[in-house]
């Protein structure tokens, strides 16, 4: 059996990352979430375990001693980190695994793991995201504002991931996420066991 891939999923704040992930997973493909562990509170509507494992600052900086996260970062004055072994084990189980994390931290996992695939959410036009923010109507205007300019900053750094979707319809966003999963399950290089074995005229799992 192949190892599992593992996908990296970064946006900035309305470019509907959350959404397009979890129609993706409802689609039965071969993806499984990874549950990041933070320090924020948590919102209306999570849940423990699901959304996040929500952890106090000594729980957290516990689990960064005992060397228990693949990569872990400070934003907003929190901590967020990625557990390293439910990620392992799925890959070794031949499992892809999609990880939602923010620029610094896939900076982070493609250095420690090369072979991993990045994907970046855009919005299809800064006017449209800004219109989404304000629709949004959870944020004050110097707050949409601010969280406009991060977006600049953090759009610069889809040039160092491997594609990028652009989120204007939905369903095509949703689409276009779930032919990246598959177009990198037929690559080649992923699938050389099975050439192997067909030469050798072996049957694999
Ligand atoms: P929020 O607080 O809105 O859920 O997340 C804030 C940001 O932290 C988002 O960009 C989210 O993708 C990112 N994030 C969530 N979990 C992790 C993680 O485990 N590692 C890193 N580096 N970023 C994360």
């Amino acid at each position: 059996m192949s190892r599992g891939i593992l996908f990296v999923v970064s946006a900035p704040a309305g470019c509907g990352k959350d959404t397009i992930l979890e129609k993706a997973l409802a689609k039965e493909i071969n993806l499984c979430y990874s549950v990041s562990a933070t320090t924020r509170a948590m919102r209306a509507g999570e849940t423990e375990g699901i959304s996040y494992y929500f952890k106090s600052k000594e729980e957290f900086e516990k689990m960064i001693a005992d060397g228990e996260l693949l990569e872990h970062t400070e934003y907003c004055g929190n901590y967020y980190g990625t557990p390293e072994q439910t990620v392992r084990d799925s890959l070794e189980s031949g499992q892809n695994v999609v990880l939602k994390i923010e620029i610094e931290g896939a900076e982070n996992i493609k250095r420690l793991i090369p072979e991993a695939v990045l994907i970046f959410i855009l919005p299809p036009s800064m006017q449209e995201l800004k219109r989404r923010l304000y629709k949004r109507g959870t944020e004050d205007e110097e707050t949409i504002e601010k969280r406009l300019k991060q977006a600049e900053k953090e759009i610069s750094f889809a040039e160092n991931y491997d594609y990028v979707i652009v989120n204007g319809e939905l369903e095509k966003a949703v689409h276009d996420f779930v032919s990246i999963v598959s177009a990198e399950s037929f690559k080649t290089n992923r699938n050389r066991e099975l050439i192997e074995a067909l030469k050798n005229n072996d049957t694999i799992e």
